[in-house]
């Protein structure tokens, strides 16, 4: 399936997002995720979270968190903390891919995204951590910077065609026909 990420509109689409997030609706709402699939914000509370942390642990999936993965930041005066998860064996599922909102937030790493309330966070870090497996050497955070499967060049604008990534030059001598 083609899909366009464009950082303009995926910041657009984020701060939108947020805006909700941070609403009084959502007060009892932890985190917000994308699901890359169908590429639809969705939110969950930290029990939800922890549930689908042993999900995957019961499917068999071997989740790696690096220290340099969790990133805590400040926006409209509150503080949050960005979390991806990687995985050995994760080809094929969501968590293969750059979350929109990681890519929105400029965090180009692979792997499931998912961003906290800062005391959410607090409240079940310590659980995150002995659910998984948790790497605090300290180490780059694993950049994987957008590279047009073509031409070879970072690129903030591509096409995904057949799970590849091309700029939008390149792109076009591969797009299928629809
Ligand atoms: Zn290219």
């Amino acid at each position: 399936m083609a899909r366009i990420i464009n950082t303009a509109e995926s910041q657009k689409r984020w701060k939108e997002q947020m805006k909700i997030f941070m609403s009084y609706q959502m007060r009892n709402e932890d985190a917000l995720y994308i699901h890359n699939h169908t590429n639809q914000y969705q939110v969950c509370e930290n029990k939800e979270f922890l549930q689908q942390l042993q999900d995957w642990k019961d499917k068999g999936l071997n989740l790696v968190l690096h220290k340099g993965n969790i990133r805590p930041f400040d926006y409209k005066k509150k503080k949050w903390v960005m979390l991806t998860i990687n995985g050995d064996d994760l080809a094929g599922s969501d968590g293969d891919t750059i979350s929109e909102m990681a890519f929105a937030c400029k965090f180009l790493v692979a792997g499931f995204t998912y961003l906290f309330k800062y005391h959410s966070y607090k409240e079940i870090e310590k659980e995150i951590k002995s659910s998984l497996t948790y790497i605090k050497k300290k180490k780059e955070p694993i950049i994987e910077k957008p590279v047009c499967a073509d031409c070879k060049k970072g690129i903030s604008f591509c096409r995904t065609i057949d799970e590849k990534d091309y700029c939008l030059k390149c792109a076009v001598k591969y797009e299928k026909p629809l």
